[in-house]
């Protein structure tokens, strides 16, 4: 905390510029005045005759009454009239650097300030303190003409900012405002009166007649009584935060309201939260009494408190939580105040849902929710792929609210570009991305390969404690093409961490860091510990477990639960339309979220949506939403129940918190979630090859690969990474010598579609009349194709289509060597993309989908296909790559592909390699299998007489 940093946080804010400072010096004997110069170019062509024109430029003149002085040019005028100031400073001899009051002068003037409060003038002023002194002429009693120093304190932010020169601490407490105020007064004695142990100050001397009753007058035009909703936050956490009502007599003074319901005689002795609660322009505050050893000693001259006095009874955990520092005793917050804006008194209604919601508001998951209107589904996504598949607030925002609702300091973004070695220290970004990404935009895509050449920005971040003590750092090791990617990427990684800190906040924090994965965060434990510790309290105390009877009650189809996700009573219902969505596409969804409530047949609807869009694979929606719609095709319906989410998410979502609270709190309860799954876009990839080629590529490769299963006369075939069967499925409908199809994939979700599909098609081939297939058996695997299993060894074919890419390029490496070592299929066909095609399928990309700007935009900030690709090779990597793998193993290869031509630059679209076995047929491939490293599962399995077993 002792930190000399506070001090320079309190100057920067006082810091004049150099503009400022002449204004101030000068007034309107200072005149700026700004022109355009119009820069002439050398564009670099010899003998054209039109002028090129440059970038619209500005210089400024500024003419002071003994001189004037003209600035360079700038691309903004503000800059253009800083320097012509700054310039003027210099002639005049004038140190442009802050010119910061130190202690005793901020002192001096905080008393002066006090003085003006309490003068005849002040009551006719704008400010929003001035309704205060008003009303207090309203008091009754001893009350009459005292003003709380609370109000003081909370509404005139210049006195605020006095105290942090005066003590930098004042930043992180802010009840030593008060301090300060109060002894302020007892230098004033000869214009207010302050009484011992007391938190107000009163005017000396009446008011004179006219100004009070002038005032008076325009204030008593405020309505007649007024009742408002606020709520009551009790400090022992047994106790429901519940509502209240405020009833302020058009005579009474609200502070004084709000005292007697916190069981205080009057308002004096509330304390008022510095800062509003929840949204910036909202009035809402949290009200609490102040400690009665609050009672300050204000004997001492020495302006330097240097601690805050002790405080009694018991902290208030969720006030404190809400409002960032510590609140002790029952509070209130209330949405009640006089406004630089509003007349009269303003005053709004705060339910017991709003409280939730600024509650969930605080944590990265809940700012994410409330930004999409999906509390019971939303969730912060894990990935950000690219700004047209993101909804809802963007990471980078979320951050700042972050730290701002904490109480700390802004985070700071460094980027680090590899090619324009650049590098910038600031956390107002935009305005210098929007010149890199210019800059970046004249560039030729080149074909370098592996990772794209243009990637080349990286971003780092750090958030500091409001005394710039270090929290936490993320330095991620990726590259983005553009700054805006690699911020947006930092500062979700930065939000996932304390998401998963907020989740369990008991969690020992290196337990947290390998939860979270290769974040890449270092966390100053001491620091974040001592800002975040208390916040255990708040969020999941009250997790319920699902009431066991209602479970049975509902009689689970076993079948369908997949309890691993938390998801009971499975049923997706409708046709199967064949058209699903997969990782990367956007899928739209109709949605409606009920609590079911134990024994009672009525439904409690908390939240639903007409269209919901989310983006696949990034888990975007709670995990049970995404693993059900990930199983349905368009247009079907699925129903699920699961456990209740912490409480709070539920009476954030609930219309009548209240009720809902009873309902939770006295009955078993679950959630009970229904989805349509409207329609789903398709992955970029798909689209382009769908859009640019006929057939399209997939079926291209279908081709390629069964045209060298004929001319091999294979009966044997194995497909690694199947997917969802694409090419097993289409197999079925020509004639070859298949006999036996295996399919292995890591996906079960694919694989279960696979076996849908595969299923089906082979029941309808044993009733038709003339089979025209004469596989007797298919059998799909869950398993890693970098992984050895027996059952797949010595087939005659195996093909690879699209999948290597998905590896990273080692797991690549190590399936190439494992493939031709061990499984040793006689022909081995390996599909992959051609990087250097991209660039036509981007520029294509761009004429196909003028309709839609934003999809123009995703295809081309996606640096390759697929987002799930973790790299693409050029003509010459794939080349090497297939070459060497092919002379350590005694194979041959030949290069082909499908997709445009091998004979035209950039080659083909889907570059194909075809590796030859050299050694003759083993003969002891029965006893390889006797090995039996039997290292897949089987999820399905088709014995050739219409059986077929399933573990699914
Ligand atoms: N061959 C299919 C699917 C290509 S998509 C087609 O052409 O349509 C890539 C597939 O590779 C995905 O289904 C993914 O699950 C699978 N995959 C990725 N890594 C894998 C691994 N290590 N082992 C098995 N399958 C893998
Ligand atoms: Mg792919």
């Amino acid at each position: 905390m002792e930190n000399g940093g506070l001090s320079v946080v309190a100057v920067r804010k006082m810091k004049l510029t150099p503009k400022a400072i002449i204004v101030q010096k000068f007034g309107r004997n200072a005149q700026f005045t700004v022109d355009e110069v119009q820069d002439v170019v050398q564009n670099g062509c010899p003998g054209l005759a039109i002028p090129q024109k440059g970038p619209c430029l500005y210089r400024c003149s500024l003419q002071l009454p003994e001189f004037s002085v003209v600035s360079e040019t700038f691309k903004k005028k503000k800059d253009a009239e800083q320097s012509a100031a700054e310039k003027a400073l210099e002639k005049l001899g004038i140190d442009p650097s802050p010119n910061v009051p130190s202690a005793e002068e901020a002192w001096d003037k905080l008393i002066a300030s006090v003085k003006h409060l309490f003068s005849n003038e002040f009551l006719s002023s704008q400010s929003p303190l001035r309704g205060h002194f008003i009303a207090a002429l309203r008091r009754d009693g001893d009350l009459y003409g005292s003003v709380p120093a609370s109000v003081i304190a909370v509404c005139d932010s210049k006195l605020a900012n006095l105290c942090k020169l005066i003590n930098p601490k004042v930043e992180s407490s802010h009840l030593l405002v008060l301090t300060y105020i109060m002894r302020a007064a007892t230098r004033l004695s000869e214009f207010v009166v302050t009484s011992e142990g007391q938190l107000s100050i009163w005017r000396k001397d009446p008011y004179p007649p006219e100004i009070k009753e002038s005032s008076i007058i325009q204030q008593s035009e405020s309505p007649d009584s007024i009742c408002i909703e606020a709520i009551h936050i009790p400090s022992s956490l047994e106790m429901a935060v519940h509502p209240v009502t405020l009833n302020v007599s058009s005579t009474g003074y609200y502070l004084d309201v709000i005292a007697r319901n916190l069981d205080q005689t009057d308002g004096n002795k509330i304390l008022v939260s510095s800062r509003t609660i929840g949204k910036a322009s909202s009035e809402m505050r949290l009200y609490f009494a102040a400690p009665k050893s609050y009672l300050l000693d204000l004997s001492s001259d020495l302006p330097n408190v240097e601690e805050v006095v002790d405080f009694e009874g018991s902290l208030n955990p969720r006030a404190s939580y809400l409002y960032g520092q510590d609140i002790y005793g029952d509070a209130i917050l209330a949405s009640i105040g006089y406004t630089r804006k509003s007349e009269g008194l303003f005053h709004e209604d705060i339910t017991l849902q709003s409280y939730y919601r600024m509650l969930i508001h605080l944590t990265p998951s809940g700012v994410y929710k409330l930004s999409r209107e999906a509390i019971l589904t939303a969730e912060l996504p894990m990935a950000f792929t690219t700004r047209t598949n993101w909804r809802g607030s963007f990471p980078r925002e979320m951050l700042f609210m972050f730290c701002r609702q904490h109480w700390l300091s802004e985070p700071v973004f460094s980027t680090c570009s590899n090619s324009l070695k650049e590098s910038s220290e600031s956390s107002r970004f935009y305005e210098k991305s929007a010149a890199l990404e210019s800059a970046e935009t004249g560039k030729e895509c080149t074909s370098g390969g592996g990772t794209a050449a243009s990637d080349n920005v990286r971003c780092e971040v750090k958030i500091f404690s409001k005394s710039r003590d270090p929290i936490l750092e993320c330095s991620p090791k990726e590259f983005y093409k553009k700054q805006n990617e690699s911020i947006e990427n930092a500062s979700l990684k930065v939000l996932s961490w304390l998401n998963a800190y907020f989740k369990d906040p008991d969690i020992p924090l290196e337990k947290l860091n390998n939860l979270v994965g290769a974040l890449d965060i270092q966390c100053y434990p001491q620091n974040f510990f001592k800002k975040f510790s208390s916040y255990r309290f708040i969020h999941n105390v009250q997790q319920r477990k699902m009431g066991e009877k209602l479970l049975q009650a509902n009689s689970i189809n076993t079948l369908n639960a997949i309890p691993e996700h938390g998801i009971y009573c499975l049923s997706i219902g409708g046709p199967d339309s064949g058209i699903y969505p997969s990782n990367g596409c956007l899928s739209f969804i109709s949605y409606s979220v009920s609590l079911v409530i134990e024994g009672e047949t009525m439904k409690e609807l908390l939240e639903s949506r007409e269209e919901f869009e989310f983006e696949m694979g990034t888990g975007a929606v709670i995990p049970q939403v995404e693993v059900v719609t990930a199983q349905m095709s368009v247009g079907q319906s699925a129903c699920f129940c699961k456990e209740l989410p912490p409480q709070e998410l539920i009476l954030a979502a609930a219309d009548d918190s209240a009720r809902t609270f009873s309902l939770l709190s006295s009955r078993a309860c679950c959630l009970e979630y229904h989805i349509t799954l409207l329609r789903v876009t398709e992955p970029p990839e798909d689209r382009m090859e769908q859009a640019l080629f006929s057939p399209p590529l997939s079926k291209q490769r279908v081709e390629y690969a069964l045209q060298h299963i004929k001319e091999s006369c294979a009966t044997t075939l194995v497909d690694f990474g199947c997917g969802s069967g694409s090419l097993l499925d289409s197999l079925l409908d020509y004639p070859t010598a298949l006999e036996k199809i295996v399919g292995v994939d890591i996906s079960q979700k694919s694989l279960s579609r696979a076996a849908k599909i595969i299923h089906s098609k082979l029941s309808k081939k044993l009733d038709a009349a003339v089979p025209c297939t004469d596989v007797k058996s298919a059998v799909l695997f869950d398993g890693s194709i970098t992984v050895f299993d027996s059952r797949l060894h010595g087939f005659d074919i195996g093909t690879c289509l699209e999948v290597i890419e998905h590896m990273e390029e080692d797991e690549a490496s190590q399936f190439g060597n494992i493939v031709l070592s061990s499984f040793c299929p006689r022909i081995l066909i390996v599909s992959t993309p051609n990087y250097e095609y991209n660039a036509i399928l981007q520029k294509s990309s761009s004429t196909i989908q003028e309709d839609d700007p934003d999809e123009k935009t995703q295809l081309q900030s996606c640096k390759f296909r697929n987002h799930d690709h973790k790299f693409e090779w050029t003509r010459d990597q794939f080349n090497c790559w297939a070459t060497e793998l092919a002379a350590r193993h005694n194979y041959s290869v030949e290069f082909s592909g499908v997709g445009g031509s091998g004979d035209r630059e950039p080659g083909f679209a889907s570059q194909i390699a075809v590796f030859r076995s050299r050694s003759p047929p083993e003969e002891d491939d029965l006893l390889k299998d006797g090995d039996s490293a039997h290292h897949y599962k089987v999820i399905w399995e088709w014995d050739g007489n219409g059986l077929s077993r399933s573990s699914l």
